[in-house]
């Protein structure tokens, strides 16, 4: 652990370094606050449609500033030009849409005998997002803009080898015209900005993502406080794959490669039913020899290398040399390089197939029928995504309803869509982000009752 009072940023796929940010103390936290407690006052007091109309202007510059948005991505997390072109994009679509919700933040009129009783959705006040390094430019929007939408200010600590995108976000905000100090980001490490930020009196929620050792250690600090948390931890979602589905489609390695596995979606347990066994594993083979892993800046890279030496070494623990795999090829030299892998040779209950490797590594395990794909499934701390492959849909809405995860596809490996809520089960979180309740969960709810009761007659 590290106490530096300064991050250094570097680019993943050459180990250059791109540039020094100042690590936040925990004053600086604290003087965040107070400025951002004063600037959610004066926003909260804003007409409704002039908070939607500044968003708005924020997305629009956002959408200005795209493919610089997606270049910073590229070079400070390695991740490949498509998708950091689709991850500002879904930062400037979440402004919208978040930007949406403002004038249709409703109360409710709830008949009472004696009166009228009306509920509010009152923003909370200041709230703390702190951000993984896997998604930094997503995961730190999904926490932030809906917030910004409800009437809060936000301060957000970004991951410490990944702060560049969020701080240039926060400098569009301004641009856009949002009020000085509402949006700040203040890059630093977790167990000095971060816990100053979980700590502080002053911030009434906190929203983490990353792992669920850091998420559990949040909640408690959160309890002694009673102040509440969003939490998107770890997962090890499984693929579930019946004879009957189009390999092709089922067996698509980026539904674990993508981002270099660096996903908590990220589908990691292949789960076959044994008789397409053989030809799952022929398949996999082709398919991870023919993945191009390289430059992310290229266009023609599907996957990039990934983020720092301590994460190849965690992903390289699980992958011993020798162990029955298929696997693809990686780039030498400088980069923080890892092939796609399948392991083939492990028991359901071994640590590969149990624990979040968050590299471009899967297992490949067989199931016998669907209450076995059931039971594996649900073997697992986590529930967090995962996806069911067959051309039979009452086994489908069977299968979707016997796994315990918060985000399922059927005949997709799609798990984030801004209209769509998204968080998971058992030790993958806790609360909902996205979808069309995520101004309310940054809102308290207030009742207010109206006596109709006049002086007796
Ligand atoms: P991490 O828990 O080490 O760090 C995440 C963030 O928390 C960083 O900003 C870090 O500085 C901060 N932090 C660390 N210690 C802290 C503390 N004591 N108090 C407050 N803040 C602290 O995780 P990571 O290595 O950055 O991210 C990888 C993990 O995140 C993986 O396990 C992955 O599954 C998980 N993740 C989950 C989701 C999801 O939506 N469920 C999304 C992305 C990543």
């Amino acid at each position: 652990m590290s106490d530096s009072d300064e991050l250094k940023v570097l680019n993943p796929a050459t180990e250059e370094v791109l540039a020094t940010v100042p690590a936040a103390t925990a004053e600086d936290v604290d003087a965040a606050v107070v400025r951002a407690a004063r600037a959610q006052r004066g926003w909260a007091a804003l007409a409704p449609a002039d908070r939607a109309r500044l968003l708005r202007r924020f997305a629009d510059t956002v959408d200005a500033h795209l493919e610089e948005l997606a270049r910073l991505e590229v070079s400070e997390a390695g991740h490949t030009l498509g998708n950091a072109r689709w991850e500002a994009g879904n930062a400037r679509d979440l402004l919208e849409y978040a930007a949406g919700g403002i004038e249709r933040l409703l109360g409710k009129q709830i008949p009472v005998p004696g009166g009228w009783n009306i509920t509010f959705q009152e923003p909370l006040g200041v709230v703390g997002v702190i951000a993984p390094w896997n998604f930094p430019m997503p995961i730190a929007s999904w926490g932030s803009f809906p917030a910004l939408a409800a009437g809060n200010a936000v301060v957000l600590k970004p991951a410490e080898t990944t702060p560049l995108t969020a701080l240039r976000l926060s400098e569009l905000a301004l641009a856009a015209g949002l009020p000085e100090h509402l949006f700040q980001v203040l890059p630093g490490h977790g167990h000095i900005a971060g816990r100053a930020l979980v700590d502080h009196p002053d911030v009434a929620k906190i929203v983490f993502t990353g792992s669920t050792r850091t998420g559990r250690e949040i909640m408690e600090r959160c309890a002694r406080l009673v102040k509440p948390v969003t939490l998107e931890l770890g997962g090890k979602s499984p693929n579930i794959v019946f004879a009957d589905a189009d390999l092709s489609t089922a067996l698509d390695p980026f539904s674990f490669l993508d981002n270099s596995g660096q996903d908590c979606c990220a589908r990691t347990r292949i789960l076959v039913q044994e008789t397409a066994l053989d030809e799952a594993r022929d398949f996999l083979a082709d398919a991870l020899a023919a993945v191009v892993v390289g430059d992310p800046a290229d266009e023609k890279t599907q996957m990039g290398p990934l983020i720092s030496a301590a994460q190849r070494e965690r992903v390289r623990s699980y992958v011993p040399d020798g162990a029955p795999a298929l696997r693809g090829s990686a780039p030498d030299g400088p980069g923080f390089w890892f092939p796609p892998t399948v392991l083939v040779g492990e028991r359901h209950d071994s640590p590969a197939a149990r624990e979040e490797i968050f590299g471009p590594v899967a297992v490949l395990l067989p199931f016998t029928d669907e209450r076995d794909a059931i039971r594996l499934a649900n073997d697992t701390p986590y529930g967090l995504a995962g996806s069911v492959w067959t051309r039979d849909l009452g086994r489908a809405l069977r299968v979707s309803g016997g796994v315990r995860a918060g985000n399922l596809s059927v005949n997709s490996h799609s798990s984030v869509r801004y209209w769509t809520p998204f968080g998971g089960y058992k030790q993958s979180g806790l609360g909902r982000e996205l979808g069309p309740d995520a101004l309310t969960a940054f809102t308290e709810t207030k009742n207010v009752f109206i006596s109709t009761e006049g002086p007796a007659q």
